[in-house]
C-alpha cells in the first residue's frame, strides 16, 4: 500500500478529535501495521462560542496520551502532536493566544465554515451560485493564509465535499486566476500545501485538492508538501498514500515535511 516511500499521515484524528472514532493508541498501532515512518495527530481545536464542540479538546489530556503512545511504539514509529485549528477569521486573536500558550508539534489551519455556515452542509451552496461557493471560500483560505499563525494549509478545496454534489464537475481552470493568487501567497508566506485523500475514502473521487491544482501549486514553484488521509478511524490511515506520493512526484514535487516543535524537516519521497 505504501510501496517504497517514506510514509507520513500528518492529518490524523483519534477520541481527542470531538468526531474520531479510536484512540490514540489504536491509531499509532494501525500505523505500525501499515509502515508508516511517521504519524501527525490533527486533532480538531475549534474556537466559536456558538459551536457545541468548542471546549471539546483537552490539551493536557491528549498530550498524556500522546506521551503513553511513545512510550510504547516510539521505536517504531515517529509520533507528533499537531493540531487542526478551524479558522474563521473573526477567532484569530484567540487562536493566536492559544497558540502562544499550547505548544504543538504543527499546526494545521483549515477552513470549515464561511460566515458561520458550515462547508459541509448544503446550506452552505444553497444561497449562492457555484462561482460565489468557490470564490467566497478562496476568499477565506486567503485570509487563513495571510494571518500567518498556521504551518500547513488543510485541505485545498474542500469545498468539493459538497460542490460536488451541488455544482458537478470540478475544473481548477474555471479558478485559474483565484488559484494562482491564492497558490503565490501559499508560496511566499512558505506555507505547507497538504495532498489530503479524504476526498478518495469519501467516495469522491478525488483528492483536495484535485490533481490539477497540484499540478498548478508546482508550476507556481511550490515545494513544500504535506500528505495526510484525514483518518478519523484506524481503516483510513494512510488512504491512498502511494497515489498520493506518486501524484506529487509526477509534478516534480519530490519532499514532504515533518514536523518537530513547529520546525519542517524535508525528507524525500524516494527515500527507501
Ligand atoms: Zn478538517
Amino acid at each position: 500500500m505504501i510501496d517504497d516511500f517514506f510514509a507520513i499521515d500528518y492529518q490524523v484524528h483519534s477520541f481527542r478529535s470531538h468526531d474520531g472514532k479510536s484512540s490514540i493508541r489504536e491509531q499509532c498501532a494501525r500505523a505500525v501495521e501499515v509502515g508508516l515512518d511517521e504519524l501527525g495527530f490533527s486533532e480538531h481545536k475549534d474556537f466559536d462560542p456558538a459551536d457545541p464542540v468548542v471546549d471539546y479538546f483537552d490539551y493536557d489530556a491528549y498530550l498524556t496520551e500522546i506521551d503513553a503512545a511513545r512510550q510504547e511504539f516510539g521505536d517504531r514509529l515517529k509520533i507528533r502532536a499537531g493540531v487542526e485549528i478551524d479558522y474563521q477569521r473573526w477567532f484569530e486573536d484567540k487562536i493566536a493566544a492559544y497558540l502562544d500558550t499550547h505548544p504543538f508539534d504543527f499546526v494545521i489551519g483549515s477552513v470549515h465554515h464561511i460566515d458561520r455556515v458550515m462547508l459541509m452542509t448544503p446550506e452552505y451552496n444553497q444561497s449562492r451560485t457555484a462561482q460565489t461557493a468557490y470564490q467566497d471560500y478562496f476568499q477565506a483560505i486567503t485570509d487563513s493564509v495571510q494571518c500567518g499563525l498556521f504551518d500547513i494549509l488543510g485541505h485545498l478545496e474542500y469545498a468539493n465535499r459538497r460542490g460536488l454534489g451541488a455544482w458537478g464537475p470540478y475544473h481548477t481552470e474555471d479558478y485559474r486566476e483565484e488559484l494562482t493568487a491564492l497558490l503565490d501567497l501559499v508560496i511566499a508566506q512558505g506555507l505547507t500545501f497538504e495532498i489530503n485523500t479524504a476526498g478518495l475514502h469519501q467516495n469522491l473521487g478525488i483528492t483536495y485538492p484535485v490533481a490539477t491544482t497540484v499540478a498548478l501549486y508546482a508550476e507556481r514553484g511550490g515545494k513544500l508538501l504535506s500528505i495526510g488521509s484525514d483518518a478519523h478511524h484506524p481503516d483510513q490511515l494512510a488512504h491512498a498514500y502511494a497515489e498520493a506520493a506518486r501524484l506529487a512526484l509526477s509534478h516534480g514535487l519530490t519532499h514532504v515535511s515533518t514536523w518537530y516543535q513547529r520546525h519542517a524537516t524535508l525528507v524525500p519521497l524516494k527515500a527507501r
